[in-house]
């Protein structure tokens, strides 16, 4: 629970970081570039987390350790793009296997699973982390007892969570003031999404916010929204 002090400078940091990526957005000059942008919320969420490692409680997380990644997982339109990008430059075979379980994922969701893993989890490691969403490099928790029991609430730090939250409201505020959607999709079926239409892109950069919308027709009931929280 925050002050109102706290509120308000919460507010500041948003509005200071929806000036910043907005001057900067608006310099892109085509759809790829406007997709590279979403690399500086990324980098800032990583020195965010990594200074809130340094200097507060220690998060219990470690390689290998992926009850986050069994969740329901969102991501942004730029996000999911950037990713769908990563995933178009893989070989041929490789995109075929992601795109399978991308596909396995959307049925599971629509038969109603609760829980399954991020397509993107194979032997319990990320396959896209350099390009993960903004969601997954800001999940951490202080006690994997509470994650390896399902705890509703799980103990994170509080300072982490409100730096990136700040960083990421006024991030899509600024990719919308630049009239490019960036709305939360539940990550494996928009990327599902992305990969199946070739005029997505383009569709999104010209400002369509329902590019990504019949994804969520394939979206898990419930759980959060967010790794670890
Ligand atoms: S994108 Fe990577 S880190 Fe995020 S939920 Fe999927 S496997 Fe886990």
């Amino acid at each position: 629970m925050l002050t109102d002090d706290e509120q308000s400078a919460f507010q500041e940091s948003i509005a200071r970081v929806r000036q910043l990526a907005a001057r900067s957005l608006r310099q892109a000059a085509n759809a790829d570039e406007a997709i590279t942008f979403v690399m500086n919320l990324h980098r800032s969420l990583d020195t965010v987390a990594e200074q809130a490692g340094a200097t507060g409680p220690a998060p219990d997380c470690k390689a290998g350790c992926a009850h986050c990644c069994h969740v329901r997982v969102e991501a942004t339109d730029p996000e999911v793009f950037h990713i769908a990008r990563h995933l178009q430059a893989l070989p041929a075979t490789a995109l075929a296997a992601v795109a399978k379980r991308l596909q396995q994922h959307a049925e599971t969701a629509r038969q109603g699973a609760p829980r399954q893993a991020c397509s993107f989890l194979q032997e319990n490691r990320c396959t896209i982390y350099t390009v993960r969403p903004a969601v997954c490099r800001k999940a951490h928790s202080l006690s994997v007892q509470h994650c390896a029991s399902l705890a509703p609430q799980i103990p994170q730090n509080l300072r982490l969570l409100v730096d990136a939250e700040a960083l990421m409201a006024g991030t899509a505020q600024a990719y919308a003031d630049a009239a490019m959607p960036a709305h939360a999709h539940e990550l494996n079926a928009a990327v599902w999404a992305a990969l199946r239409d070739p005029t997505a892109l383009r569709r999104w950069y010209e400002g369509d916010a329902a590019v990504l919308e019949h994804s969520h027709a394939v979206q898990s009931p419930g759980g959060p929204s967010t790794p670890g929280i």
